[in-house]
């Protein structure tokens, strides 16, 4: 059994790490040599875009996935034609447009700030009257880990601001002074099934996510639950869905959806009983759904650009170790170790002990 992939990243190394135990091969199509996947599966060099490359996906895979949700999507619909591609590709459609994704979301009652579509320093003006200050001006294609964003403070900030982005579509959105962030992971099988994970409570440096921590029993658990499966529904989905909100003092509101498995979920590998790796491939192949139920306290840290020596990472206690084989450019996330213990206090002092090494070599 051969499941294509489109995009040979860490998330697609992980997908065939996570699958490999159920038989499952993996096809990996990159237009760069240097994906880490490869190491673990099969690489079609090519671009996403290759009818050529995209019939060989399909003619060899079983069902096509993906690794990322900046997928060319006239690629995706094509691919459909030929093969089973999951998530649906509207899925992908929503997200990549975050006008589109604010919009499903306001439309099926899932909480978000409020927004507005800005195409013009004049409709900037208006937001900022609208929205008041801060507000957040976005991309609304191709931002991920904070890129593409400004945080306009005060009026002041208005001709900044639309010096640096005005040239793309954008989002003016409100700034939500929230008290955590967290991410709710699930996944949706062909007729309804879904398994939904404890809550992750994020912690992010720079627009970029550094520190997840698994939250069994939270008492936003129910609510965040059933935004996410609502989301689901709305999408007939297939595979793992991620929803990042902002809790604000226990109201949760929106950011956005990632259509596949999420950085935030890393700690799943050894933290929960069934991998959103693994879950993501029951989903898409309709498998039974497995366990998400927490094994131990679990928590995980990113490593941005060089990793620490091997030794010392293997040498903290409770690590579990994912390096994913890329060269270390600064800022690029380049693997992450996940801390298994028995008490929170335990956890958070492996947690800190970690990050104490990362800090002291990645930049
Ligand atoms: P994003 O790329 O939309 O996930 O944003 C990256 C990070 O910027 C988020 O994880 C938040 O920490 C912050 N951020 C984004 N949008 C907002 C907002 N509307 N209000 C407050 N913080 C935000």
């Amino acid at each position: 059994m051969t499941i294509g992939v489109l995009g040979g990243g860490q998330l697609g190394r992980m997908l065939a790490l996570g699958g490999a135990p159920l038989g499952q091969r993996f096809l990996f199509v990159d237009p760069s040599r240097e994906s880490c996947a490869a190491h673990v599966g099969e690489l079609l060099l090519g671009p996403y875009d290759d009818e050529k490359t995209l019939t060989e996906l399909a003619r060899r895979s079983q069902v096509v996935t993906f690794e990322f949700e900046n997928v060319d999507l006239g690629a995706a619909r094509y691919l459909s034609e030929l093969v089973p591609v999951f998530p649906p590709p509207r899925a992908l459609a929503v997200s990549q447009d975050r006008f589109a994704e604010k919009s499903f979301f306001r439309e099926h009652g899932i909480p978000t700030p409020p927004y507005h579509a800005v195409n013009s320093r004049a409709e900037l003006d208006a937001a900022g009257e609208a929205l008041g200050f801060p507000f957040v001006l976005k991309t609304r294609r191709f931002g991920y880990d904070g890129k593409g964003q400004f945080v306009v403070r005060a009026a002041s900030d208005l001709p900044t601001a639309w010096d640096t982005l005005g040239a793309f579509p954008l989002l003016a959105e409100g700034f939500v002074p929230f008290t955590r962030e967290v991410s709710v992971v699930g996944a949706r099988r062909p007729g309804g099934e879904t398994a939904v994970y404890p809550l992750f409570e994020n912690t992010h440096q720079g627009g970029v996510l550094r520190r997840s921590v698994l939250r069994p029993n939270d008492p936003m658990q129910a609510a965040a639950e059933a935004l996410l499966r609502r989301a689901m529904e709305e999408l007939d989905y297939v595979g793992v869905l991620t929803l990042e909100l902002f809790d604000r003092g226990g109201e949760l509101f929106a950011n956005e959806m990632a259509p596949r498995v999420h950085n935030s979920g890393h700690l799943t590998i050894e933290g929960c009983e069934a991998s959103q790796f693994e879950m993501h491939v029951r989903a898409i192949l309709d498998l039974p759904l497995g366990s998400t139920l927490p094994r131990a306290k679990a928590g995980m840290l990113n490593i941005l650009g060089a990793p620490p020596p091997l030794p010392a990472l293997l040498a903290l206690p409770g690590s579990h170790v994912h390096l994913y084989g890329k060269s270390a450019v600064p800022g690029r996330k380049c693997g992450h170790v996940t801390f298994l213990a028995d008490t929170d206090a335990e956890l958070q002092a492996r947690l800190d002990a970690g990050a104490a090494l990362i800090a002291s070599s990645s930049v």
